[in-house]
């Protein structure tokens, strides 16, 4: 078992009061809280190494370029890819999302051509999609669910046809929290030749993600939901794909050569990475992924697995509880009789309890529970069966006042 006290004082934020109330933080699926050693690393790198990558010949900038590339490798290796030029920095799954569509959408894709997503996508795995459609008039074709909320299997099967071109599917659903039967989705897929883009930003702080197993052809993920800062991210990539497509973004560092006739493009990853990276957000994103394999990934896996089904076990002794589909990951949605989710969420912040509240960036999906929102509990390496309880508490106390 993990030390959970140890841990969590890694992580000074998690110390404060909030409403004089000791915080309980449960908002993880959102953004996780940063251990010291990550914190830290930012202040070292800007303190020691600050000097922009790639283009110095000087001491410093070959040292921020080593720390970079370091990243870059541990990267690589936390999700078992062949090559760290797989590794792309981006500035999040969002911007991961958008990088494919625009550039596997500008080398692959024709009007008429189908894109395969699913009515459980959050808006950043939508949107990208729709923008593509209405600039090259591909087609949408969405996976349905079942009335449990799991992947309509065999409908996603009858999607397939030769003008599919592409699927990108969340492994994990951010409002459901149920873990999709991903490899299967790539195994049918593949049966087609169609490649697959896995949204990984809710499956990669909470269960060990293998892209070499998985044999996933993209996959994007945030790093400031696995303890790493905001604004770094990362979008693998098959080195067959990535070399067949456009840069996404012009400008420095993504060149071989410019001329005003003509442009010649970077080697990968570089061909992706136009302008000055995050490389400090990169270099905390390896240290981020340190502090999860000195824990072990699986032994996270393990800790939030128990409290979630912990969590479920304690919120189903609450009268009105309707738990919204099959959590099996880290995040529970529901809802109590007839408490607005925004009411919920006001209450148990000034209780000390942060969840989130809404449509979690994912309205088709709640459109489709024919629901106006959820409350949304979720779970990190620090948060402990007290955390649960208190939560629950909190629920009872607020559902007695609306009675
Ligand atoms: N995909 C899923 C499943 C998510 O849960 C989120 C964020 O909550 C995103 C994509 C977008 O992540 P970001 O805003 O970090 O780019």
């Amino acid at each position: 078992m993990p030390d959970i006290l140890n841990i969590r004082k890694e992580f000074p934020i998690l110390e404060q009061q909030v409403h004089g109330k000791p915080l309980i933080y449960l908002d993880n699926a959102a953004t996780t809280q940063k251990p010291r050693c990550v914190i830290d690393a930012i202040s070292e790198a800007y303190t020691t190494i600050n000097a922009n990558v790639h283009r110095g010949v000087h001491y410093l900038s070959q040292k921020a370029t080593e720390q970079f590339e370091e990243a870059r490798e541990k990267v690589r290796s936390f999700i078992n890819a062949t090559h760290s030029h797989e590794i792309i920095f981006t500035r999040g799954t969002t911007e991961g999302i958008n990088l494919l569509a625009t550039s596997f959408g500008n080398t692959s894709l024709k009007k008429g051509d189908e894109v395969i997503i699913s009515t459980m996508e959050h808006h950043s795995n939508i949107v990208p999609w729709q923008l593509l459609q209405q600039r090259i008039g591909i087609n949408l074709r969405i996976v349905p669910l079942k009335e449990d909320t799991a992947l309509d299997m065999d409908a996603y099967r009858s999607l397939f046809n030769n003008r599919t071109k592409l699927v990108s599917i969340t492994h994990v659903s951010n409002v459901l929290g149920s873990t999709n039967p991903i490899k299967e989705c790539i195994e049918i897929a593949h049966s087609h030749s169609v490649p697959v883009l896995v949204d990984a930003a809710q499956s990669i702080p909470h269960i060990k993600v293998d892209v070499s197993v998985l044999d996933a052809d993209f996959l994007a993920f945030s790093g400031h939901k696995i303890y790493a800062p905001t604004g770094i991210g990362v979008l693998y990539g098959k080195e067959k794909w990535l070399n067949m497509m456009q840069p996404y973004h012009g400008g420095g560092e993504m060149i071989q050569s410019v001329r005003f006739e003509h442009t010649t493009f970077n080697e990968l990853p570089y061909k992706f990475e136009a302008g000055t990276p995050d490389y400090v957000g990169a270099i905390a994103l390896g240290k981020a992924l340190d502090f999860v394999n000195s824990i072990g990934i699986e032994t996270i896996a393990q800790h939030e697995q128990q409290l979630t089904k912990y969590a479920l076990q304690q919120l189903k002794t609450i009268e009105k509880m309707r738990i919204l589909g099959q959590p099996d990951s880290s995040a529970i949605s529901f809802l109590v009789g007839d408490i607005h989710p925004a009411d919920m969420g006001t209450l148990l912040d000034h209780l000390g309890i942060a969840i989130r509240t809404g449509h979690h960036c994912a309205q088709p999906l709640i459109d489709h529970l024919g629901i106006p929102g959820t409350v949304r509990a979720s779970f990190a390496i620090y948060n402990s069966i007290e955390d649960i309880d208190i939560l629950v508490e909190g629920i009872k106390r607020i559902a007695r006042m609306f009675e």
